[in-house]
């Protein structure tokens, strides 16, 4: 692709805000997160702040436009990055740093930021990875067994079980885990000590060399349950029935120890009908007169049934289903949430980045406090002050149903000039993985509450008009027009909002 040289102002030149100005880029990635924040500091130059870079391992050409994308940050600061937070450990949010790792590793990054549950030496960090391998060697048993019993559901479980682990192995990195590694190579400041990694309510931050920015750390939470809290049904938009995730815990790890895939503990299976009705596969291969032949095609040779009308390992599909979903929200969870607050603005306005934290997560914040020294007078700030000033929130996990909260989130953000940006590409989401995001429910709210001022990287205009949707409001509309650009390049690459 031929270069071309860029003048000040025009996308892919150096990134630089007003005076008293933030400017937040969100790039389209495909299915992933990607903010790049553009602070001005007291010099009259920008401090840079990258959250998250990563696509979906299954997004086709994720590879490709991640490199444009990583090209495109190079450019955008100069090859100098102060801040580089990963939320959590997840494809769609670290895939970007392999994808783009040409330009990354000539990238000048000062620091990394990484959850406490990154921590090798925490304790707590250690027992949930703990419980996330022993989760994770249940899943791969079950993964197993329905491979074993030709059971086609088994490729759609790896799809979603890669996510969690990086798949590839390209790029000379060893999947998610080798990314961070590289990160913590990359980046200058090492992550030696307990207190390099970032851990709700530690003092607010402030920015190198800006100015009336405090960056606040609400999550993931120091506490096993609230982490483990995936799902509350009172603080969703919309919840659907399922086994619980305990069930079909247990049900996998029983098959998994005493290595009877499938098999295992019945009282932990999801049969429809008692064992005493149940005839089991060798038995029916070898009795009953050809009945089990003919109908249910236990040999999957011609002239036996079809496969699909047996039913052993459907308790293994769907235990193994919320399995994986329940490893993936636990990771998801573990997301690293930073507010930044404007304090010069009054009442100080905040841009709330949520990774893709889940209930557990979000609750806890309404324990969070902090004491600060504003001059002479001393101030407290709670999580849920953070949450009621929030004038841009990054829309969590894609705007999936679990992870933007109803009372104890969204509800609470009741800023006028409240703003949504949403990572999403929901016609990929549908087509490949079968996945509603935005969920109905959460996405109508968001449009209510931010009055039609949500920003989503699927829907970047591909000409000068960015429609207006009916929940906006005229003034308001065009005053937020002014503050939105967007890359008019066929790439369409990304969008960005800048707050005074
Ligand atoms: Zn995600």
């Amino acid at each position: 692709m031929p270069k071309t040289v860029k003048k000040p102002g025009e996308p892919g030149a150096r990134l630089n805000p007003p005076e008293n100005s933030v400017t937040v880029r969100m790039y389209f990635t495909g299915f992933g997160d990607c903010f790049l924040l553009a602070f001005r500091a007291e010099d009259g130059e920008p401090r840079y702040v990258l959250i998250d870079c990563g696509v979906h391992d299954k997004y086709q050409g994720g590879d490709a436009r991640l490199k444009s994308i990583a090209q495109d940050i190079a450019e955008t600061t100069g090859n100098k990055l102060h801040i580089v937070a990963v939320t959590h450990e997840h494809t769609d949010h670290l895939y970007g740093f392999m994808y783009g790792k040409d330009s990354f590793q000539n990238i000048e990054i000062d620091e990394l930021w990484l959850p406490w549950t990154e921590d090798p030496g925490n304790a707590l960090a250690q027992e949930l990875k703990k419980i996330y391998g022993t989760k994770i060697r249940a899943l791969e048993t079950a993964i197993a067994g329905l491979h074993a019993a030709g059971n086609l559901h088994a490729l759609k479980l790896t799809n979603l079980f890669g996510f969690d682990l990086g798949s590839a192995a390209a790029a000379g990195m060893r999947g998610n885990k080798g990314i961070l590694e590289s990160l913590r190579a990359w980046s200058r400041k090492k992550l030696e000590r307990p207190e390099d990694y970032r851990t709700p309510g530690e003092d607010p931050i402030e920015l190198p060399g800006v100015k009336g920015v405090r960056c606040y750390v609400l999550g993931p939470p120091e506490n096993i349950d609230f982490i483990k809290n995936l799902e509350a049904k009172k603080e969703m938009y919309f919840n659907t029935p399922a086994l619980t995730e305990e069930t079909a815990f247990i049900s996998a790890v029983m098959d998994a120890s005493d290595k009877k895939v499938p098999g295992g503990n019945q009282e932990f299976r999801g049969y429809p009908f008692d064992t005493n009705f149940s005839v089991p596969p060798k038995e029916a291969a070898k009795g009953y007169e050809g009945f089990f032949r003919k109908y249910y095609g236990l040999k999957d040779q011609e002239g036996h049934g079809p496969r699909w009308r047996r039913i052993e390992t459907d308790w293994l599909e769907n235990s193994a289903d919320q399995l994986a979903l329940s490893i993936n929200s636990l990771t998801n969870n573990t997301s690293l949430v930073l507010a930044f607050e404007l304090t010069k603005t009054s009442p100080a306005k905040v841009l709330l980045f949520t990774g893709d934290a889940q209930v557990g997560n979000w609750l806890s914040w309404q324990n969070v406090s902090w004491t600060t020294k504003s001059g002479k007078e001393q101030e407290t700030i709670t999580g849920a002050d953070l949450l009621r000033r929030t004038v841009l929130y990054k829309v969590g996990h894609h705007g999936s149903s679990n992870a933007t909260l109803r009372e104890k989130g969204l509800e609470m953000m009741d800023s006028p000039e409240l703003v949504a940006m949403l990572p999403v590409d929901s016609d990929w989401a549908l087509r490949t993985m079968r996945w509603h995001h935005p969920d109905a429910k959460i996405e109508s709210r968001l449009m209510q509450k931010a009055r039609g001022r949500v920003i989503r990287s699927d829907r970047i205009p591909e000409g000068d008009r960015f429609d207006k949707p009916e929940e906006a409001r005229d003034a308001e509309w065009d005053v937020f027009l002014k503050k939105l650009e967007w890359d008019k390049s066929p790439e369409r690459l990304w969008i960005q909002y800048t707050i005074q």
